[in-house]
């Protein structure tokens, strides 16, 4: 077999290729290690309490003034879920303005109900849960006073809350922590949990149950009021900068030791790197081709691989979301924590 000897430019091309790699494939790895060396060793109240003030530090300190009796705030958490504060609350006032007494609501339609609610998310199945709650509480309780909720343990309560038709954790922590029990439960909400998984306190994919027991686990010796504060902080925080759809990182008080923050942080300089070194959209499709396959050598075809294919570094991944698709000269590197993906174009 005769082969050619590459000439000059040849030479030169796959050197300035391979040193480009090299330098990609080290930054993957550095950027991995130094990683792990600055994570936030998460996982006490002193973790919680500087996260705490440092959104107070932002938001200042917010105190809700108003508690409701046990039996209201249980049937205003029940009709809140999933639903804008503004909403829930006039709902909850037409509520109680409809059926002034408890057992006026436990002996009303399902239907009548659901038309005074219907502006909430899913009135109909909560107009149903309202009922058959109230029904069962009028049973052993017909007086519908639940304050004997603070004679048994916080877990023992909870318990008893959520053998209750739609009452999940969220309802039963903020009917104990809320009201005028003023028991120390954590309620975490959707906001609250999307900020704890970005942030790291929990793993990306935890439930609400567990997050609620790692949180109160690092915080066994916070009042509730304490509990309360953080909750209307962490959920403001997720409200306004911390959403479902963006992360405002570089306005949130806490991105110096969010995860989340570190790996969108890691994506941008990965991707800084990898234009610098030539291999972004400018370069050949020789070029991109033969750089994919370096950097993801157990991809056997890069140029069809799936767009949702990854590569895992230690807690991150980074996504090779249409990175040299073939027909786009487009690439981009992209880095997922939890729901938030953060990407970054070459
Ligand atoms: S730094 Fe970013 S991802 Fe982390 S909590 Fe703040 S907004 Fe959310």
């Amino acid at each position: 077999m005769i082969h050619s000897r590459p000439n000059t430019v040849q030479l030169l091309l796959a050197e300035t290729l391979s040193r480009g790699i090299l330098r990609l494939v080290m930054f993957f790895f550095c950027s991995c290690s130094v990683s792990m060396q600055m994570g936030f060793d998460l996982g006490t109240g002193d973790d919680v309490a500087l996260m705490r003030d440092q959104i107070t530090g932002q938001f200042g300190s917010c105190l809700p003034v108003l508690r409701l009796e046990p039996m209201a705030q249980l049937v205003n958490s029940l009709i809140s879920s999933r639903t804008r504060d503004a909403v829930s609350s006039a709902a909850f006032e037409r509520l109680i303005c409809a059926y002034p007494q408890w057992p006026d609501l436990a002996a009303a339609t399902v239907d009548d109900v659901q038309r005074t609610i219907a502006d909430v998310t899913f009135p109909d199945v909560k107009a149903r849960h309202l009922g058959e709650t109230l029904r069962r509480i009028a049973v052993c309780h017909p007086d519908f006073d639940l304050s004997f909720l603070s004679s048994l343990s916080v877990t023992d309560a909870l318990r008893w809350l959520e053998q209750l038709p739609g009452v999940g954790r969220k309802v039963s922590t903020s009917t104990l922590n809320f009201s005028t029990l003023c028991l120390p439960a954590f309620v975490i909400d959707t906001h609250i949990l999307r900020v704890l998984r970005r942030f790291g306190f929990v793993s990306p994919n935890a439930e609400t149950r567990i997050a609620y027991e790692t949180m109160m686990t690092a915080m066994a010796d916070w009042r509730a009021t304490d509990l309360l504060e953080l909750h209307v902080l962490l959920k403001r925080l997720g409200q306004t900068i911390c959403r479902s759809n963006q992360a405002f990182c570089r306005r949130c008080p806490v991105s110096r030791n969010c995860k989340a923050a570190k790996s969108a942080d890691n994506a941008a300089e990965i991707a800084s790197v990898a234009a610098e070194t030539g291999l972004g959209k400018t370069a050949s499709a020789d070029k991109r081709s033969a750089a994919a396959k370096a950097l993801f050598p157990s991809s056997s075809n890069i140029a069809r691989q799936s767009p949702r294919q990854s590569i895992s570094f230690g807690n991150r991944t980074i996504f090779t979301r249409r990175l040299f698709q073939p027909g786009h000269e487009r690439a981009g590197i992209a880095a997922r924590h939890g729901n938030l993906i953060h990407r970054s174009s070459l």
